[in-house]
């Protein structure tokens, strides 16, 4: 389509009858007007599709435990050097972010440490904001995240994060009594920090605690509140001010949590096979519907570098 076309188009877009433009000199200004919109339009739309904002996965995605995978620490080098800002975003609730930041930097890269956008993070800002003093299933290294208990007030809410230790009869059965002996006026929470099914461990895939939120509910009738990804508003409270979902990518290992979420409010979800994902279990026809799928975070950027 020619830029004459787009003009006639601009015009019937803003639905202005031509037969009205009587004198060619006035036509001939409106016709300038609208090449003049034209333009921006375009030139607009260009800018878009660089990506200005890159939204990163840490376990699976950038290291596997203490180990980072195949070329992501020099490739997180050439993607901030290309100009693109990145935060990373992750529902990992095992550790609190000083951990993950000191263990992010010993492996190798390097990061700020208010780059990184956790559940936990936004979990505690729930807390505090609803007022809650909740029984925590966490990890005692997530639980300094966390707003400390008021030893006053009753328990009235139940927090989950991953916390392997925690996921025995006693503890679960504790949470579960809390949200039975509330329920009855209503406003008790269950408030899941995410319901990952499983990620890749050390020693192969694990547990996720996604089961053990839905084993609450199941036993109570408590409907979780979830925070992590793929809740759209843990995306959109991931994007720092003045940059649009359009200009951003999400780099993951989940298709579902990672891309698919990110994919729902308009970012692109590039997906990686370093970590949970196993194309093996996939076949042409179902593979997941995300914006792209590449071996490694490393041909991610590569893709990002090239492509614009
Ligand atoms: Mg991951």
């Amino acid at each position: 389509m020619g830029a004459s076309n787009d003009v006639n188009n601009v015009f019937e877009m803003i639905s202005i009858p031509k037969n009205l433009f009587l004198h060619h000199r006035i036509a001939g200004i409106a016709k300038s007007i609208a090449y003049a919109g034209v333009l921006t339009a375009t030139k607009y739309s260009m800018a878009n599709q660089s990506v200005k904002l890159a939204l990163i996965d840490l376990s699976g995605t950038l290291h596997v435990d203490d180990q980072p995978t195949e070329g992501a620490v020099e490739a997180l080098k050439r993607l901030r050097q290309h100009g693109v800002k990145v935060k990373f975003v992750t529902n990992t609730t095992k550790e609190s972010v000083g951990s993950l930041f000191e263990r992010l930097r010993k492996i190798g890269f390097e990061l700020e440490r208010d780059e990184i956008y956790g559940s936990l993070g936004a979990a505690a800002d729930y807390v505090r904001k609803n007022k809650l003093n909740p029984y925590y299933l966490l990890t005692d290294d997530a639980r300094t995240d966390m707003p400390p208990n008021n030893a006053e007030r009753a328990i009235d809410s139940v927090v989950v994060g991953l916390a392997p230790d925690k996921f025995c009869y006693e503890h679960l059965n504790e949470a579960f009594r809390v949200l039975h002996q509330n329920r009855s006026g209503g406003n008790v929470q269950l408030v899941a920090i995410h319901e990952g099914r499983y990620y890749k461990a050390k020693d192969g895939i694990a547990l996720g605690p996604g089961c053990f939120v839905k084993g609450l509910e199941y036993s109570t009738g408590v409907k979780p509140v979830c925070i992590g990804k793929p809740n759209e508003y843990f995306f959109r409270s991931a994007l720092p001010e003045g940059v649009r979902v359009e200009e951003c990518v999400m780099i993951g290992d989940d298709p579902n949590d990672d891309c698919l979420g990110a994919m729902r409010i308009g970012m692109k979800g590039y997906l990686v096979e370093t970590g949970k994902y196993q194309p093996e279990m996939y076949t042409e026809q179902n593979r997941p519907a995300v914006s792209g799928i590449f071996r490694t975070f490393s041909d991610v950027v590569e893709h990002i570098i090239t492509s614009g």
